[in-house]
């Protein structure tokens, strides 16, 4: 028997319990732990509460989470309440699918003032988690600049803008659905270092934003490159290029028709964060982009903003005991494999890149190379103890482990709290999560 403990329940870990168990069948069992008493990591924290259809992944994760060989520990943190030193003693291998929770920080002065937050914070606050559900953003201002110009960037833009009946079928939380629906932000910048060309955002993504109810999105036509240099991009980058032409073409709105302006600020840097205790403006440098990176130009302006939110990547966090690659901010692995028996796989092993469906082949591609390890011997002695020993452990330590059948219990309960048409309320905090198990 093999006895493989995954660390994390995002899609990471779901995909590697799903290969482990296609290879090796009833040969396997597999604990899926995790810090929060819920599962799915980022699919429940970080994909945005209006993309519903897209967190309907998770139906997949539950298939294999009520096969008899996968267990969820929920509720227990690695390197916290239990160490891998610990683990490795009853599993053959530990899969760390840990993701990536910290904001990478930008690195300018004032980035301490009072209303700057990274995306993890500020998405975890409207998504309902634990840690981020105090957060209390003060929205009550008129301009907001958002830095980065990726997807993440774009969520936090959209469900800045909207309306109450825009969040209509969304799992929002409440608290985050009145202070922003209450806000009267009428200017959101989005801040880019590099060009039109050079965005990472996708074009279903992008053109979500010509459907909104009161904002409207705006591009300087003299930002755009020639339409003829669109025809060397990849594809999705050529269609998000398109859509930013179609805003261009848009008249401006902040006067017109709708009450929220989304302005794309191209080859803007910002270089300090302004403010008396709390964040009043932003100072750019203008650049320029010379072969594919930004320069700066020297030339600087202001933008008034009483909320800003970072979205410029993410880290993972250290384990202690666990090789670390400061620079990029992800375990030191070599495809996967950390030491002999301890593996990374996900956002823990390749950093915050790529879409849900990326881990797939990441956790399949990663027990190829633990079958290749177990065969070569390179994990040491069979026989280990497996969950027998955890259970034996945590019961020791007292651990308040929440099982997959005490996360549906929880669930159903946020079902039943939902607010009309909306598919769940969350519980924010971990104790009502385990007041809602039961004991
Ligand atoms: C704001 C945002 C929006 C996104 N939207 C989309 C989208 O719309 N579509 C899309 O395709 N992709 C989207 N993504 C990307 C997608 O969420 C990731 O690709 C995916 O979640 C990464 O999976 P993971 O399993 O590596 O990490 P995660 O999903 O972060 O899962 C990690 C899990 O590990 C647990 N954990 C961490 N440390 C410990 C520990 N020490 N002990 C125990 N457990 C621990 C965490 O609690 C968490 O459950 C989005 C990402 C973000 C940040």
């Amino acid at each position: 028997m093999r006895h493989i403990a995954i660390i994390g329940s995002g899609p990471a870990g779901y995909y590697t319990a799903e290969a482990a168990q296609k290879l090796w069948g009833d040969d396997v069992r597999i604990d899926i732990f995790d810090r929060l008493p819920v599962p799915y990591g980022l699919i429940r924290f970080g994909v945005a509460p209006d993309h519903q259809s897209i967190k309907g992944v998770s139906r997949r994760y539950e298939k294999t989470a009520l096969t008899d060989n996968v267990r969820f520990v929920g509720n227990v943190a690695i390197g916290e309440d239990v160490t891998i030193a610990e683990l490795q003693q009853f599993y053959d291998a530990i899969v760390l699918a840990t993701g990536a929770p910290r904001d990478r920080e930008l690195a300018v002065p004032g980035n301490d003032l009072g209303n700057v937050y990274g995306s993890a914070e500020f998405v975890g606050w409207y998504n309902g988690h634990p840690q981020f559900a105090d957060l209390a953003p003060d929205l009550s201002g008129r301009t907001a600049v958002v830095i980065g110009m990726g997807n993440v960037a774009l969520d936090v833009v959209r469900i800045l803008s909207k309306t109450r009946d825009e969040f209509a079928g969304s799992d929002i939380v409440n608290h985050a659905l009145d202070a922003l629906t209450a806000s009267p932000i009428e200017r959101i910048v989005i801040l880019g270092r590099r060009g039109p060309h050079q965005i990472s955002m996708t074009p279903k993504e992008l053109g979500e934003l010509m459907e909104l109810e009161q904002a409207s999105p705006q591009v300087e036509t003299a930002d755009l490159p020639d339409e003829a240099e669109d025809a060397i991009l990849e594809p999705g980058l050529r269609k998000s290029v398109a859509h930013l032409r179609s805003f261009a073409a848009i008249r401006r709105a902040i006067h017109g028709e709708k009450r929220i302006a989304i302005e794309f600020d191209f080859f803007a840097s910002p270089v300090a964060l302004l403010g008396d205790g709390r964040v009043e403006a932003v100072e750019v440098e203008r650049t320029e982009v010379v072969k594919g990176r930004a320069q700066g130009t020297g030339e600087t302006y202001r933008i008034p903003a009483s909320l800003v939110v970072t979205c410029i990547g993410y880290r993972t966090a250290p384990i202690e005991g666990v090789p670390f690659d400061e620079r990029m901010g992800r375990f030191a692995n070599d495809e996967g494999r950390i030491l002999d028996g301890l593996y990374c796989v996900g956002w823990a092993r390749r950093g915050p890149t790529g879409t849900i469906g990326t881990n797939r082949p990441d956790g399949f591609g990663l027990v190829e190379l633990i079958a290749a390890d177990m065969e070569s011997g390179k994990l040491g002695r069979q026989g280990k103890r497996g969950r027998e020993g955890f259970d034996k452990l945590a019961a020791d330590r007292g651990l308040d482990i929440v099982t997959f059948q005490d996360w549906k219990k929880i669930e159903e309960a946020e079902h039943s709290a939902a607010r009309e048409g909306s598919p769940r309320e969350k519980f924010i905090a971990i104790e009502q999560m385990i007041a809602a198990k039961g004991s």
